[in-house]
């Protein structure tokens, strides 16, 4: 039996305002919208039992197929992943480490990271105990740094991916090089990074050992869920200290529906035709440029460069010239009103974006009728 309910009143019923999230896969601005078949199939399954640890089999052997993996996992999302990542590399599948984790007295724990890798997120990693040894300076890392850092106690290199991460550290397959030279494995965070749906070989191709996606962001699955693809020992231990096991990474659970849901997200993604897709971000952000172009002081473009911006969003930049209300400004007011609009801001001190992954034509409308009211206030 289904039964129709309102999206909106769900959230005013209890006394919280629908937002449009112009910002794209942000978890704090609701993380994106599911496609409606998702919802049937989580719906389906949530009312079936099964056995966890053959859901958790298949799952894996799905989405290590579209890596082109040797085994894959479904995570609590990125920084679930994150911690298995560090639990799998330290512990490995040795119950007696597992259960002393957050401890790694006598266990090889530390994970060498370059220093412009450090982010918010590698707090994840030291929560089982691995301690972080950073490598280069904030302009590069050069192939000496990262061999002297390596001793007995390392167990991993890390390497992130990610918009506007610096670019400046050694290539992927270099890192990979020297660490397998070494018999260490190279952990990748590329929690953002699809689409483009090529990016989920991209890392194992070049020999990456554990990789992670979230399932909330540009899949589009269930928020709280993430992907993990890797080699096969690894992806195992990292099982081994997850739920539904008693281990350090019980609290990371994921359900069965959530299983579902991401597995029905990644099918249903990598079935639509990615350059039809990109047109119809493209047309969206064209919209803005189209509206915004005008505006004396105001650089307006679509940007999509697989770096930065991984699907055609809409980038105004604040120049010198510019003598409306400040960027910041606009970006505050913006998230007042009616219906609150909250804008890309981590693209740099003087530019905004809007990111189209989460917004429809009729938000569209509101987002550029919204903009067009506040950049044009006197101040
Ligand atoms: C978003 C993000 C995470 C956390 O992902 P969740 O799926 O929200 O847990 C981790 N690392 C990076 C680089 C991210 O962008």
């Amino acid at each position: 039996m289904t039964h129709e309910i309102d999206p909106n009143s769900i959230y005013q019923d209890i006394g919280v305002t629908p937002v449009i999230n112009a910002a794209g896969p942000i978890t704090m601005f609701g993380g994106t919208k599911l496609r409606p078949e998702v919802h049937s199939a989580m719906n389906a399954a949530s009312q079936t039992m099964i056995d966890l640890h053959q859901l958790n089999d298949k799952a894996g052997e799905i989405l290590a197929s579209y890596a082109g993996a040797e085994a894959g996992m479904v995570t609590s999302g990125s920084a679930g992943a994150l911690i298995l990542q560090a639990a799998a590399v330290v512990a490995g599948s040795d119950k007696k480490k597992m259960r002393k984790l957050p401890n790694t007295e006598g266990m090889r724990n530390e994970i060498i990271i370059h220093n412009i890798h450090r982010f918010p997120y590698d707090q994840c990693y030291t929560a089982v105990g691995a301690k972080l040894i950073g490598v280069g300076d904030f302009l590069r890392c050069l192939p000496w740094e990262l061999e002297g850092a390596i001793n007995e106690n390392t167990a991993a290199i890390a390497y992130l991916d990610a918009p506007f991460v610096s670019r400046n550290a050694m290539p992927l397959k270099e890192v990979v090089e020297i660490a397998h030279a070494h018999d260490l494995p190279v952990i990748v965070d590329a929690a953002t990074m699809i689409p483009p749906r090529s990016n989920f070989t991209k890392y194992i191709d070049q020999g990456a050992d554990l990789v992670l996606y979230s399932g909330g962001k540009g899949i589009r699955g269930p928020q709280g869920t993430g992907i993990m693809v890797g080699r096969k020992d690894l992806i195992q231990a990292a099982r081994d200290n997850a739920s539904p096991n008693q281990f350090i990474g019980r609290g990371l659970k994921v359900s069965k529906e959530e299983i579902i849901g991401l597995l029905q997200s990644v099918e249903l993604l990598m079935a639509t035709d990615e350059d039809e897709e990109t047109a119809i971000f493209r047309d969206l952000s064209q919209m803005v440029v189209d509206a915004l172009i005008e505006l004396p002081g105001l650089e307006v473009s679509i940007e999509h460069d697989y770096k930065n911006y991984l699907i055609p969003t809409a980038v105004f930049r604040f120049t010198k010239d510019w003598n409306g209300p400040s960027r910041d400004t606009v970006l505050d007011r913006m998230k007042q009103g009616e219906t609150p609009v909250y804008l890309y801001w981590l693209c740099g001190p003087d530019t905004l974006a809007v990111d189209p992954l989460n917004v429809d034509q009729d938000e569209m409308r509101v987002v550029i009728s919204r903009l067009l009211e506040e950049l044009t206030k006197k101040n």
